[in-house]
């Protein structure tokens, strides 16, 4: 498909060729001077005490998991509406992912209410995901986790330089977890990232990154160490030289990029909110700095979502949705009886969700492209859920 508008674009320039190619004319591909820079530069950014590079979220969340000492029978408690790896991550370790709601139309995070109402002896941690890079009600969650004594898992895969109440995504939690997958806001490819303030936590981290063992082989090549103890039950979840030194680029460009994410995120705001009013606009008076991961939208109730996604590809433009329930999945229907109640904002907003296309090098003309776009969708998946409704009742066509 040759989209007009793609949903996302990655910012990659000569700069990114140039550190690749010289970690390759070095011949040092893994655990090298590049990680470690990338994690430092990272850690600097972020304001945090560790960053420790991983081969993708994923990763660092089963890691994090790891790390608080999950064990079968705990529950940790998550949103359902975001990617299934937030509460794949908990279930690795044999422990059972309970789903709490979101806060509602306009804040599609999870709601500090709900995960008090989920809360029973078993529940070890909450595992927060900043949806799109809006972060979550972090002061209150966090007074919640400490009269409970919970951990806190931070899913920052959308949120890499996003704050709330003048504090960065990957401060708050015992653990932070940033993706740098391909559509997210820096990309290595595959790549990953774990922060914490917790010298404990950071040093069984990277033991537990590198098969549980004492010693590396960039140590051990620079003379530092022959052998190695295996103290853990670790993994291989490395990153690469290659892969680091593209991170480091991208790292550079993210604070700007981030700012024109929301220069457009504003642009949509206002142009959604004149033409096409019906249409919901969740995070629009959200505190804090947002990363500008995505620009979700929620089509107003009765408008066949899959009918006007068609009509936007029809136009060029590609859509996607985030996300569809994790809870309503077959895996997760099947497992631990599979949850239901007390979803029903979930339900409702993951059936009504649509992601405009969001890049920092789209321009406001084409923003309002999209919009233009979305006007017509609606009007075409409007109508066509109207014709659907009349024929259910045996309407004429001929009364539209
Ligand atoms: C992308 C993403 C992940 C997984 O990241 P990978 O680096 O692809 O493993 C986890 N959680 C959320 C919310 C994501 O968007």
């Amino acid at each position: 498909m040759n989209w007009k508008i793609p949903l996302a674009d990655i910012d990659l320039g000569p700069e990114e060729q140039e550190a690749v190619s010289q970690v390759l004319s070095r011949k040092w591909l893994t655990m090298g001077e590049e990680t470690g820079q990338f994690e430092e530069e990272f850690a600097a950014f972020i304001g945090a005490k560790h960053a420790i590079a991983v081969t993708n979220a994923t990763a660092a969340l089963h890691l994090a998991c790891v790390a608080l000492d999950l064990k079968p029978g705990d529950e940790v408690i998550v949103p359902s509406l975001t990617f299934v790896a937030t509460a794949n991550a908990v279930r690795y370790t044999g422990a059972v992912p309970v789903f709490a709601d979101i806060r509602g139309e306009h804040d599609l995070n999870i709601s500090p209410e709900s995960i008090e109402e989920h809360l029973t002896p078993r529940t070890r941690a909450v595992s927060v995901v900043h949806y799109g890079g809006f972060a979550c009600d972090m002061t209150q969650i966090c007074e919640l986790a400490r009269q409970k004594n919970l951990s806190i898992i931070e899913d920052a895969a959308h949120a890499p330089g996003s704050e709330i109440d003048g504090r960065m995504v990957g401060l708050w939690g015992e653990i932070a977890c940033f993706s740098f997958f391909s559509n997210k806001n820096m990309t290595t490819g595959e790549g990953g990232m774990l922060t914490t303030q917790d010298d404990r936590l950071a040093q069984r981290l990277r033991i537990l990154r590198s098969h549980g063992m004492t010693t590396l082989t960039w140590d051990r090549y620079r003379g530092h160490a022959f052998s190695y103890d295996v103290v853990d039950l670790g993994y291989n979840y490395r990153i690469d030289e290659i892969r680091a030194a593209l991170g480091r680029v991208q790292l550079k460009k993210l604070a700007a990029n981030n700012a024109r994410r929301r220069e457009l995120s504003q642009a949509y705001w206002s142009c959604l909110a004149s033409r096409v009013p019906e249409v919901s606009r969740p995070f629009q008076e959200h505190p804090g700095i947002s990363s500008a991961h995505l620009m979700p939208v929620l089509l107003p109730r009765g408008v066949d979502r899959l009918v006007f996604m068609e009509s936007m590809k029809a136009q060029g433009i590609q859509t996607s949705i985030h996300y569809p329930p994790i809870h309503q999945f077959s895996s997760y229907r099947q497992a631990e009886k599979g949850q239901t109640g007390g979803l029903e904002r979930t339900d409702d907003i993951g059936a009504r969700e649509v992601t405009l296309p969001l890049y920092p090098a789209m321009s406001e003309a084409q923003v309002d492209e999209v919009v233009g776009a979305v006007e017509n969708a609606l009007g075409a998946a409007g109508k066509l859920n109207l014709e659907k409704k009349q024929r259910r009742t045996g309407a004429g066509l001929e009364r539209i």
